[in-house]
């Protein structure tokens, strides 16, 4: 598929997708039959990143491995994110599964703990709020004092007079924070 007059692709990364960025520029190229706008925004569609692509949204993994094979994957041509973060685009995290393979991989498998899920689901959170925040210096020991305490998030917000989401972030910035904490 040639695409003539194309400006390099920026991208706007919405979600904290894991991702080559040279990668996903090639792959929307191959992808297309047009050029594209130069600036494009990678956002969560279901429970997975997408870019769109002339009004079609497409998943980013999906995508990368289609070009990466250079074909069209099947609907039952799956691809699995060995790592179990749904965010993790790289190539090495991504295979194609089929269908009825991939469900009982996913049922039987337990092969991560929900420990290794929550320290995912953090990370992932911690990339997404990181462009956008502004930085308060709380210091990680007093917060910690505060939580074990049991005081909550909205206590702890008021006392240092920010906002309630500033807490949130600064203890998802600090995974150890959780440790034993139940009410976060
Ligand atoms: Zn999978």
């Amino acid at each position: 598929m040639i695409v003539s007059y194309q400006k390099p692709i920026e991208f706007v990364n919405k979600c904290g997708c894991i991702v080559d960025y040279d990668e996903l520029e090639k792959a929307i190229l191959w992808y297309s039959e047009k050029p594209v706008t130069r600036l494009k925004t990678i956002y969560m569609h279901g429970r997975y990143p997408a870019v769109s692509i002339h009004e079609e949204k497409l998943h980013v993994h999906r995508l990368l491995m289609m070009y990466w094979e250079n074909r069209i994957l099947p609907r039952e041509e799956q691809v699995h994110h060995k790592d179990e973060n749904k965010l993790n685009a790289l190539r090495e995290n991504l295979e194609v599964i089929y269908e009825g393979e991939h469900q009982s991989l996913h049922n039987k498998g337990r092969k991560f703990t929900d420990e290794h899920r929550k320290k995912i689901g953090i990370a992932n959170k911690k990339r997404k709020g990181l462009k956008m925040k502004k930085q308060h210096n709380i210091p990680v020991e007093e917060l910690r004092t505060h939580l074990q305490s049991g005081k909550s998030i909205n206590w702890i917000a008021k006392h240092y007079s920010v906002d309630w989401s500033t807490i949130k972030n600064r203890i998802n910035e600090n995974p150890e924070l959780l440790e034993g904490e139940s009410n976060v």
